[in-house]
């Protein structure tokens, strides 16, 4: 039986190796090992790596429609700060789980791992 493709497994936040078991425990913790075949999931940790490309991602599409929409509609500052925390967190949350998904099921299918002087 072949691997699973990484990035069908990561967007489904399934195992990398079996494709069936979760792969978090929490909204964005790690399961140790997986569930359903019990492959290490911990040794592909991708820890706060996949937090880098959101903020890029989200900050790419919420500055300039920040802008937009001041230019656009001079809304009261009241506007912006019901808004822009309510779609940055959201986007955040949303956004994480399938990229984290996705690095961790790349870092499991290429066997990237922590150097260890052993
Ligand atoms: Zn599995």
């Amino acid at each position: 039986m072949s691997a699973p493709s990484p990035i069908l497994t990561g967007l489904a936040c399934r195992c990398p190796r079996c494709g069936r078991g979760r792969l978090f425990r929490g909204v964005l913790t790690l399961n140790e090992t997986c569930p359903a075949c019990g492959a290490d999931l911990k040794s592909a940790d991708s820890g706060d790596g996949p937090a880098v490309f959101i903020i890029m991602i989200l900050g790419a599409i919420v500055a300039p429609l920040a802008i937009w929409l001041e230019f656009a509609f001079e809304p009261p500052i009241w506007v912006h700060i019901l808004i822009w925390p309510v779609i940055v967190g959201g986007g955040a949350i949303g956004l994480l789980r399938p990229a984290k998904g996705i690095l961790v099921a790349l870092q499991f299918h290429h066997q990237a791992a922590e150097h260890r002087n052993e």
